[in-house]
């Protein structure tokens, strides 16, 4: 395996979502950060299916929210089931219109 010398200030082990929030938060302060993953890529099944409000009112907050909504999704506003004549709500997020859930 061919081997690397980096420099950097600041090195994160881990590319999964806490990884590169953390590494573009240092990154959006100047901070020179390199992080480590040891997938090729971050398809990962588990990653992204559904992308709850609280992520998407961080992604708000970031000023990425815009550009993350042009990307192919549904949007939920609940989750509920029926059996027979038994109907339940098991999530409402329709009083959040503009951060629902998504679909990706
Ligand atoms: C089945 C399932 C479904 C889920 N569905 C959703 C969903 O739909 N929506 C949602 O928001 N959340 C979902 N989650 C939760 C979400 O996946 C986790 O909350 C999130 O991945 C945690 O992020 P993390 O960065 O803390 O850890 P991880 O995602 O585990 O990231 C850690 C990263 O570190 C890397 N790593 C580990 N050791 C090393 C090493 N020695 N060197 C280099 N790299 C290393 C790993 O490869 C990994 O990429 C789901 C979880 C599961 C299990």
């Amino acid at each position: 395996m061919a081997q690397q010398t980096l420099e950097t200030t600041c090195c994160i082990v881990g590319g999964g979502p806490a990884g590169i929030m953390l590494a573009y938060l240092l990154a959006r302060k100047g901070v020179n950060v390199t992080v480590l993953e040891k997938h090729r890529d971050f398809f990962r099944d588990f990653r992204g299916d559904t992308v709850h409000p609280s992520t998407l009112e961080l992604m708000y907050e970031l000023g990425l929210l815009q550009d993350f909504l042009r990307l192919p999704h549904q949007e939920l506003t609940g989750i509920g089931g029926v059996f027979g004549d038994f109907v339940f709500t098991a999530a409402d997020s329709s009083m959040c219109p503009r951060i629902a859930s998504l679909w990706l």
